[in-house]
């Protein structure tokens, strides 16, 4: 049976929005979506998470510095509290549980601060290769460096991978997660926990990838796969 994964919206003014390439990227690995609006009421949340097989975190704005103990740099654009509160709630969840994690771009961010870690507020200055890129969101602008022992680099089987890449921000220190890619300029790329079944977290947008780079889908058939062998391991 074809396994739930639970993707986090986003939310502008009064509406839950979520871009259809994450939806269309988990039909295509064989998962069902279930749309997850923004709530910061735990008991909700933790209704939800009990149906979920698999977590997705999307991408989106800023996560908020005081999360993570710092203050607001004037590059940090803006911080959505409830939407904050309710990944770190999810993604802790995750940890804790074993359920598969995967976190895409501001989600990789949410894992970072979710696992102790802190964020780069603004790569303005910092940057040396073109991480807001100006090119299609389809088109793989620079290159990610993958470490080996890692889950990520045991799933796609490459050292080197080419990615879209649409942050200003990234993972500074990634706190009880392990570094699995980085880019040419040293801007972390990807982490994922140690000893989870599949918690990965994502720099780039795999979403839009899914037609340029043949790395992509795999990545979110192996998410779904460690939902289907979590879900078995349960029952
Ligand atoms: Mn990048």
């Amino acid at each position: 049976m074809a396994v739930v994964v639970g993707i986090t919206c986003n939310r502008v003014g009064y509406e839950n929005r979520l871009s259809q390439a994450y939806v269309h990227a988990i039909l295509q690995a064989g998962g069902v979506p279930f749309l997850l609006p923004v709530c910061r009421d735990e008991q909700i949340l933790k209704r939800q998470f009990a149906r979920l097989d698999a977590l997705l975190l999307s991408g989106g704005g800023d996560p908020d510095a005081f999360l993570y103990g710092e203050e607001a740099h004037p590059g940090q654009g803006t911080v959505q509290p409830d939407r904050d509160s309710m990944e770190l709630f999810l993604a802790r969840q995750a940890f804790a549980c074993g359920l598969p994690l995967l976190g895409i771009c501001r989600g990789a961010q949410m894992m970072a601060v979710a696992a102790g870690g802190k964020l780069l507020q603004d790569l303005k200055g910092v940057e040396r290769v073109q991480h807001s890129q100006r090119a299609p969101r389809s088109y793989p602008i620079h290159s990610v460096l993958l470490r080996k022992n890692t889950l990520l680099y045991r799933l796609t089987g490459r050292q080197k991978l080419r990615v879209n890449s649409m942050h200003h921000q990234a993972v500074r220190l990634p706190g009880r997660l392990a570094i699995a890619a980085v880019a040419a300029d040293g801007v972390i790329e990807a982490v994922e926990l140690p000893g989870h079944p599949f918690a990965v977290g994502v720099q780039w947008h795999p979403e839009w990838l899914i037609q340029t780079e043949s790395h992509a889908l795999p990545l979110f058939k192996a998410f779904c796969a460690a939902a289907g062998n979590c879900r078995r391991k349960n029952n």
